[in-house]
This record gives structure tokens, C-alpha cells and sequence, in this order.
């Protein structure tokens, strides 16, 4: 079985150098264990902070051990009750071919409901994390206008077309090329724009076409926030979900140089992990299916082929090549 280790600490942006594809013997399964044979795997913007041997809400990865992330898979041998051979499970142990799990560990999915790989996306964590940064962490109510940046990538096209459903009054999502601007407004953004075209506050400021904005769900950080603040109306409210803007910068970003807004303006900024809110993870699942089925909200995925090639996946993922989630599909 082959797996991905992770060879050295990245500084700055990770290189291929960083990581290491190497051979293992599958080890011999103990009670209550499940062996799956790996189908899909994701690859996450969070997992460049493991990446770093910084404490944080989730352990680093260690060197020279397997990376560690959301599969998908089929179980080829059980020793648990859990789960029978053939059935297909959602786990943590990406970046291998086969994955030694605790039964209690792996959960079901029903590829008849809809494709193994949503599970990953639209019906897992990002679609969580969409739907919570936006309802129960930013305090959406109809009629809002929200701002979403990365609003191309996994999260954010599906907080955009969340708050869309949700009767918000005007969507406006930035993005980092003239496709995926395109493919904001095919989703039904009422405004998008390519924030590699000039100063995103003056763009911001354009799309939101004098009426400012509510809400603004966070993926991006540093000069996308500054500019959220400013163009913020009174009692606006902060999602901050990711800040992906700094996640390769050797120094540390400046804070938003206008956060002093924040006071007159009376707005909240509040940060969240989508893993604290897993008791909502059946009535969003819920409301996703629904939505899906009824074309209110449809996904995009990017796919790679090749465990050998998930490291590049990863850092094309960070450097803007996906539209929607980005999918290592293996064997
Ligand atoms: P995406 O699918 O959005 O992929 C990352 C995207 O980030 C790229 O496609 C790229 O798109 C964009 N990007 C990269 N660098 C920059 C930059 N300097 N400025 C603006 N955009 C940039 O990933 P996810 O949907 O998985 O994650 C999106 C965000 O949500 C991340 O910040 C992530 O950390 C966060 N997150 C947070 C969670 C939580 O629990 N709080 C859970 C899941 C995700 P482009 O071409 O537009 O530049």
C-alpha cells in the first residue's frame, strides 16, 4: 500500500520537496477495525496549518508519518460490527491507498442518494461549513446582502447560492479569474468580480451598487476583510470562516488598518471551526439534499487522478486551479 508522508515542513509555500510517497505493508486489522481501499480523497485549505508544528485547533502532522484527511471509500475487510465488506464509509485517514479505521470511526454513506464524492463537498464539512458560517455564526436574515470571497472555490460557492435560497436581498462573491467570475453569476451571484483587477474595496464598493453590505463570510482574509469593513453597513456581521490570504506568508499579515470601524459601526466579527457545530450536521444534510434535488444549489468539483499526485492537487488547490472542491480520485 502506498501513502503520502510528509517529508519536511513547508516555509512559505509547500513544495513538492515536502512531501514523500512511500511504500507500507497494510498492517493486520484488530478488533473492531475496518480495512477500506480508498476512492476519493480531499484536499483542504486547513491542512497547510498542520503543516506547520504550531499548536492550533488541530494537531500538526507529524514528519515523516502519513497526512491525515477527509476519504471516502469501499471496506474490503471488517472486524468491526459497523460495517461489511463493499460497504462504502467517510473517514479521516486520506493520502493512502488502504486506510486502517475503528468501525466507530468510519461512518456509512449511501452513494444511492447521491455520488461519494458529495460527501466530501456539498453534503459534508464545506457544505457545513457554508450553511453554519452563514446562518448561525454571521446571524443571516432575509433580505441581507452578503459578500463571499474565494466565492469560486468549495465554501464559498455554496454560501453564496445558500444565502441566494435564503432570500438574501443581493449575493456578491470575488473570485480570482474571469472564468470563475462567469461561472459566480451562472450559480446566481447577483455581482461578481475578479479581485485581481484593481483594489477590491473600490470593486466591492461598485458591486454592492450603493447599498453597502450586511453580511460578509470570510474566506480570504487581509485586504478582502479590510475591504469588507469598510463597505459594512451599521450592525454588520463577520462569518470569519478561513484567511486563506496568509496561510503561505512568512510574516504576519497586518491586521485590517480600518478595524477601528468595527466601533462606530457596530459590527461583529466572529470566527468559527464547522466541527463545533456537527449537532446541526442532520438538519443541514436535510436541507442540502433538498436543495440539490430541487436545482436550487448545484456543486462544482475539480478532479485529480492519482494518489502520486495529491501533493499537486494541494498546492494547485491553494493556488486557485480548482472550481468548487477540489477531489484526489484514487485507484
Ligand atoms: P477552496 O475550494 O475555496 O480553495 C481555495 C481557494 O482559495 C482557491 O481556489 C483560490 O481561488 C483561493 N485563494 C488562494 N489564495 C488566495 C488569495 N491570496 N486571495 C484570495 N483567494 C485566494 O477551499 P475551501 O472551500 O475548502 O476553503 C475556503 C476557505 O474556508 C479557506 O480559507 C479554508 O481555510 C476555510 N475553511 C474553514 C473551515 C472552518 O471550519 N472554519 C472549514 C473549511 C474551510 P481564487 O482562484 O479565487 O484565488
Amino acid at each position: 500500500s502506498r501513502e503520502i508522508q510528509l517529508a519536511s515542513r513547508p516555509k512559505g509555500w509547500p513544495a513538492d520537496e515536502n512531501f514523500r510517497l512511500t511504500e507500507v505493508p497494510v498492517p493486520e486489522l484488530q478488533d473492531g477495525q475496518v480495512l477500506v481501499r480508498n476512492t476519493l480523497m480531499s484536499v483542504d485549505p486547513y491542512m497547510r496549518g498542520r503543516m506547520n508544528d504550531a499548536k492550533s485547533y488541530v494537531p500538526p502532522f507529524q514528519l515523516d508519518q502519513p497526512l491525515e484527511g477527509g476519504a471516502v471509500g469501499e471496506v474490503v475487510e471488517s472486524r468491526s460490527e459497523a460495517h461489511k465488506p463493499e460497504d462504502t464509509v467517510l473517514h479521516s485517514f486520506g493520502w493512502r491507498d488502504y486506510a486502517v479505521v475503528d468501525g466507530k470511526r468510519a461512518r456509512g454513506i449511501d452513494t444511492g442518494l447521491a455520488p461519494a464524492s458529495a460527501y466530501l463537498g456539498a453534503l459534508g464539512l464545506t457544505g457545513l461549513t457554508a450553511w453554519a458560517g452563514l446562518t448561525k455564526v454571521a446571524g443571516f436574515k432575509e433580505g441581507d446582502a452578503v459578500f463571499v470571497s474565494g466565492a469560486a472555490g468549495a465554501v464559498g460557492s455554496l454560501a453564496g447560492q445558500i444565502a441566494k435560497v435564503l432570500g438574501a436581498g443581493r449575493v456578491i462573491g470575488s473570485a480570482g479569474s474571469p472564468e470563475k467570475v462567469e461561472r459566480l453569476l451562472e450559480l446566481g451571484f447577483d455581482a461578481a468580480f475578479n479581485y485581481h483587477d484593481g483594489p477590491v474595496k473600490e470593486q466591492l464598493k461598485e458591486a454592492a451598487a450603493g447599498d453597502g453590505i450586511d453580511v460578509y463570510f470570510d474566506n480570504v482574509g487581509g485586504e478582502h476583510l479590510e475591504a469588507a469593513i469598510s463597505v459594512l453597513n451599521k450592525y454588520g456581521r463577520v462569518a470569519m470562516c478561513g484567511a486563506i490570504s496568509a496561510y503561505n506568508s512568512t510574516e504576519p499579515q497586518c491586521a485590517p488598518r480600518n478595524l477601528f470601524q468595527a466601533i462606530g459601526k457596530e459590527l461583529t466579527l466572529r470566527g468559527f471551526i464547522a466541527n463545533s457545530y456537527n449537532r446541526y450536521a442532520g438538519e443541514f444534510a436535510g436541507l442540502m439534499a433538498g436543495w440539490l434535488r430541487d436545482g436550487k444549489v448545484s456543486y462544482d468539483e475539480t478532479f485529480v487522478d492519482g494518489l502520486e499526485n495529491a501533493p499537486r492537487a494541494f498546492i494547485d488547490m491553494m493556488k486557485g486551479a480548482n472550481r468548487g472542491k477540489m477531489i484526489v480520485r484514487l485507484a
